[in-house]
């Protein structure tokens, strides 16, 4: 019901303001005329002078003769008719001035007159408002358009500085990540450079190590077997144990370091598993009988006796692990286990595990032990001794085999150490693998143990050495064996001496100054192999090339190689272990015949 009253107001305010806006417009067309506009009950809406009613329209018109009035009356249809009848709709009044309507006889013709003028007017009115609202439209147009424009302009300015300033920080980033490559990359090759010199220290290391320890280990042994008081052979007996002690010391921190550069390799080869085990047990059985504990091992028939890995490295760690069980056991057992877990085409799952019931390791402590320098409390130190490195390098080692070392242990009852590796089956013969795998051994089982110098020295050696002390000792170790030999210092006299002398083998030292013994053995090679050799009465004569037995202090794999690639025939690493030389010695003496 409000909204039909408020519509209706809405329109009564509608068309009051299209009168007025009518009348504004005649206003304009015919500014000499007095227009009032009337509502239909006789109220003036619009109208320059006040009051100005029907009464008042009578007596102007009667009392002004000259004026013509006109009233138009819009009716329902829209069309406008001349007459008066205020009853109907509005209204208009029109007083007309003199001078323009002296032309206009009568009111029909007048009110036409005025009706065709009015109408034209407002066209005009209508036209001239249509060309200005077309104009100001033009120009919104214009504004809009312009602005646009700009518009355009800015998005394209700011795309065209995004795409800048993209470019710019591409460029930049492009430019920082090559930075960091190339900081990561320097980074890289002094890592690289720093490790290098790491195994080149150790290399060296090794070398200055092991050449006094060559001379202390060799000396005391042969003086333990020159006449000695019993306090002289106490004594000599203290240093070859320290020397020995220290020895093993010195390669487990070389191990270690040469693990943690990661520069050890293992060397995979076809071995015997029960040959490896018994060996360890042999090892072990006078410390077993000396601390009153049963010693046993174990073996899993499933297994098969010939393997591909490295026997060196694994005897490492079950030395080390039935060491440290021997170690903290008394009046026990230790016993070593292979188990067959995983049986494959190709390879085999192994179990290895040294048990033993000795002092056992408190809960808390059983995974520090694996630490590097770290014992399962302090007082071990004091009782048994030890520094801590041999299971950190054990399960180091087990790591690199791609294994896990284990432990179970309850303190007073005992420990278990184990660990899982597959290796490969080797398709060898057992027998063949083991001649291959240790010659040294096998000469040294079927040899009897050498006394003094037999008579006449069978093999004559050239000791190629630049260090006096080790010259003296392989002199003196060859000398017991029965064997005669030169010296040359280093790799130059070397080859004076063998164009010279006639040789059953050559021991040559690989660092030594003018010549190294890897110059020295290529030299020999290519004297051999030229007319040159004929030169020389000890070469012209000779079938076979001179036996060169590679001697150093490097006893890495690399250095081996590098002997066997200068020439070699045979490698021994320092210190010189008597039962080695003396099982080269033999395999000479059994090349000779
Ligand atoms: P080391 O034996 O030279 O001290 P290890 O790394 O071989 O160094 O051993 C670390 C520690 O672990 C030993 O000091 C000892 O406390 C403990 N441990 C190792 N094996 C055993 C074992 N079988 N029984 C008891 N304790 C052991």
């Amino acid at each position: 019901m409000d909204s039909l009253i408020d519509d209706v107001f809405a329109e009564i305010a509608d068309g009051d303001e299209e009168l007025r806006d009518l009348h504004r417009r005649l206003c304009l067309i015919l500014p000499q005329a007095v227009i009032a506009i009337y509502a239909d009950n006789g109220a003036i809406i619009e109208s320059p002078l006040p009051l100005f009613t029907e009464k008042m329209l009578y007596e102007c018109r009667s009392r002004v003769e000259s004026t013509r009035v006109v009233s138009f009356f819009k009716l329902p249809d829209g069309r406008w008719l001349n007459g008066f009848r205020l009853a109907d709709l509005q209204a208009l009044l029109l007083f007309v001035i003199p001078d323009q309507s002296d032309s206009l006889s009568d009111d029909q013709g007048l009110g036409n007159l005025y009706f065709n003028t009015i109408n034209l007017a407002l066209l005009r009115c209508y036209h001239q408002e249509a060309v200005i609202e077309n104009e100001q439209l033009s120009r919104r147009i214009e504004v809009v358009s312009s602005k646009q424009t700009q518009l355009l302009d800015d998005n394209h300015r700011q795309f065209l500085l995004i795409q800048e300033k993209e470019k710019e920080y591409a460029k930049k980033l492009e430019s920082e990540i090559a930075r960091q490559t190339k900081a990561l990359r320097e980074a890289n090759a002094r890592l690289e450079a720093a490790s290098q010199m790491k195994s080149e220290f150790l290399a060296n290391m090794s070398h200055e190590l092991r050449t006094p320890m060559n001379a202390i280990i060799g000396f005391s042994g042969l003086l333990s077997e020159t006449s000695l008081t019993p306090e002289q052979r106490e004594f000599t007996e203290t240093i070859s144990k320290a020397s020995s002690s220290l020895l093993v010391l010195i390669n487990d921190i070389l191990d270690l370091a040469k693990i943690e550069a990661g520069k050890l390799d293992l060397d995979l080869v076809p071995f015997q598993l029960a040959g490896l085990v018994k060996s360890v047990e042999a090892m072990f059985r006078s410390q077993a009988r000396d601390k009153k504990n049963a010693l046993a091992f174990h073996i899993d028939e499933a297994l098969p006796p010939s393997l591909v890995g490295d026997e060196n490295r694994l005897r490492q760690i079950l030395v080390n692990l039935v060491g440290n069980s021997m170690k903290f056991t008394e009046k026990g057992k230790v016993e070593i286990r292979v188990e067959q877990v995983k049986a494959g085409a190709a390879t085999v799952g192994l179990r290895f595990a040294v048990v033993d019931s000795g002092i056992g390791i408190a809960p808390d402590r059983q995974r520090a032990i694996f630490e590097k320098f770290t014992q399962a409390d302090g007082s071990t130190t004091r009782k048994y001794g030890g520094t801590g490195l041999g299971l950190a390098i054990t399960s180091q080692l087990v790591d690199l085999m791609g294994g896990k070392i284990d432990i179970e242990s309850s303190p007073g009852k005992g420990s278990t150490f184990s660990f899982n590796i597959s290796l490969k089956k080797s398709d060898k013969k057992a027998d063949t693998v083991k001649d291959e795998a240790a010659p040294a051994e096998r000469a040294e089982d079927a040899r009897p143990e050498p006394k003094e110098a037999p008579g006449k020295a069978d093999l004559h050696v050239l000791i190629v050495e630049d260090n006096l002390v080790n010259q003296r000792l392989a002199t003196l170790l060859l000398k017991k064996s029965g064997c005669s030999s030169d010296v040359a210092a280093d790799g130059l006299k070397a080859l004076d001496k063998v164009k010279e002398n006639f040789y059953d083998f050559v021991l040559m030292d690989v660092q030594m100054p003018n010549m190294d013994g890897h110059a020295a053995t290529r030299k020999i090679r290519e004297i051999e192999a030229s007319a040159e050799k004929d030169d020389y009465v000890c070469f012209s004569g000779r079938k076979k090339g001179v036996y060169v037995v590679g001697l150093t202090a490097h006893a890495r794999k690399e250095d081996e190689q590098k002997c066997y690639e200068a020439g070699m025939d045979d490698f021994l690493t320092k210190p010189i272990v008597k039962d080695k030389l003396l099982a080269l010695i033999e395999k000479m003496r059994s090349l000779k015949i």
